[in-house]
C-alpha cells in the first residue's frame, strides 16, 4: 500500500509517495506503530518512493494553493503508475496548531490556512475517499522520530516512552509523545514552546510577547545575538551556520555567541525536563547539525535540573529533513490502521 506525505513550508511544499510493506531490507525503514485507541500495534518497513517539491508563492490564494497541492498529488502517483485505490492515506504537515477534532489551523505562520477547511477541500480536489490527517509539521517530525527513528532503539516498549522532538531552525518548536500517543492538546497547541517566554523583557517576538525561546534558540535568534553583541567589531552579518564556522576555527565572537547559546539551550532543555522528564529528546532543524551542541550538553543541564540523576538523552534526528512528510504519512498510516482494525 502506498501513503502521500505532504510537507507544507514557508517556501516550498514537498510531496513524498511512500510504500509500506510488512516485510523489508536493509534499503526499506523499519516503523512499529505503538497500540492506541482501541488500535493493535502495527509494524513493518517504508520506502520513500518519489519525492516531488514545488515552491510555494505567499501571494496565492488559498484556493490556487489547494489546486496546487492536488496537481502535484496526481503527479506524484500518475508518474509511478499507481492506482488511486492503492493510495490509502495522505498525511500533511502544517506549519501551524492544528485543532485534534477540528482539523483545523488555529494559529500559524502561513495565514492563509487558517480556519479553512484544508483535508477536506483536498479531498474534494482530488475526488478521493482515502484517510486524510494534518497535523502540525513539529508534531510529525517527533512522531516521525518516535516511531521510525530514534524509538526504534526501545523496540516494542516504545508505547511506554516520552520522547520530545524539538526543532531549531527558522523557528523553533516540538512534539511531545508520550506512551505512543502524540500529544495535541485541548486546540492543538502542545510542543509551542517557542514562545515560552526565555527572557522577561527579552527580545520582542513576532507573537506579541518578548523573550521568548524562539528569539535566542532559532537560527535567526543566534544570528541576532551576534549580530547586536559585535556588530560593531563585525563589518559582517554571518548567518547561524557560519557563526558555528567562526567558532569552529576560534573567532572569539563566535565562540562567545555559541557558548551563550549552548547555556540558552541547556536551560530551556532543563524546563522541558521538569515538565515531562523524557527518555529521550530529539533535536531536529537547521541548528541541530552541530556536533558542538551535544559536547558538554550532559555538564551544562546538570545544573539547572532537579532530578539530577539519569540526565535525559539528548540526540540527534535519524530522519532528516524528511521527518515532517514522513511524520505526516506515518499519521496517517496509524489512522488508516486505526479504522481498518476498528
Ligand atoms: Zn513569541
Amino acid at each position: 500500500m502506498y501513503i502521500i506525505g505532504l510537507d507544507i513550508g514557508g517556501t516550498k511544499v514537498e510531496a513524498m509517495l511512500l510504500e509500506f510493506r510488512q516485510e523489508g531490507n536493509e534499503q526499506w525503514q523499519r516503523y512499529y506503530l505503538p497500540a492506541a485507541q482501541g488500535a493493535a500495534a502495527a509494524a513493518g518497513y517504508f520506502r520513500i518512493v518519489q519525492r516531488q517539491r514545488l515552491p510555494t508563492q505567499r501571494c496565492r490564494s488559498y484556493a490556487a494553493i489547494v489546486e496546487d497541492m492536488a496537481a502535484l498529488i496526481q503527479r506524484l502517483i500518475g508518474e509511478q503508475g499507481i492506482k488511486d485505490a492503492e493510495v490509502v492515506g495522505l498525511g500533511l504537515a502544517a506549519p501551524g496548531s492544528i485543532h485534534p477534532e477540528r482539523q483545523e489551523m488555529m494559529a500559524g505562520s502561513s495565514g492563509v490556512f487558517i480556519g479553512q477547511d484544508l483535508t477536506g477541500d483536498l479531498q474534494r480536489a482530488l475526488a478521493w475517499q482515502g484517510v486524510v490527517s494534518l497535523e502540525n509539521d513539529a508534531n510529525c517530525f517527533a512522531w516521525a522520530e518516535a516511531v521510525a527513528g530514534v524509538g526504534l532503539r526501545f523496540g516494542d516498549t516504545i508505547g511506554d516512552k516520552t520522547i520530545l522532538g524539538i526543532i531549531l531552525g527558522t523557528g523553533v518548536g516540538g512534539g511531545v509523545v508520550i506512551r505512543g500517543r502524540l500529544l495535541s492538546g485541548r486546540r492543538g497547541g502542545a510542543g509551542e514552546w517557542g514562545h515560552c517566554r526565555l527572557f522577561p523583557g527579552g527580545a520582542p517576538c513576532y507573537c506579541g510577547n518578548n523573550g521568548c525561546v524562539e528569539r535566542y534558540l532559532s537560527g535567526p535568534g543566534l544570528e541576532a545575538q551576534y549580530h547586536q553583541q559585535y556588530y560593531q567589531q563585525s563589518p559582517e552579518r554571518p548567518d547561524a551556520l557560519a557563526i558555528f564556522k567562526l567558532a569552529e576555527v576560534f573567532e572569539p565572537m563566535a565562540i562567545a555567541v555559541v557558548k551563550q547559546y549552548q547555556r540558552h539551550l541547556a536551560q530551556f532543555l532543563a524546563t522541558l525536563s521538569q515538565c515531562f522528564d523524557p527518555d529521550v529528546i530529539v533535536l531536529g532543524g537547521g541548528v541541530s547539525t552541530q556536533a558542538v551542541l551535544y559536547e558538554e550538553l550532559g555538564d551544562l543541564l546538570g545544573p539547572y535540573l532537579f532530578v539530577k540523576e539519569e540526565p535525559p538523552t539528548v540526540v540527534r534526528h535519524h530522519l532528516g529533513d524528511s521527518a515532517g512528510g514522513i511524520g505526516a504519512a506515518l499519521l496517517a498510516a496509524a489512522h488508516f490502521y486505526a479504522i481498518r482494525n476498528r
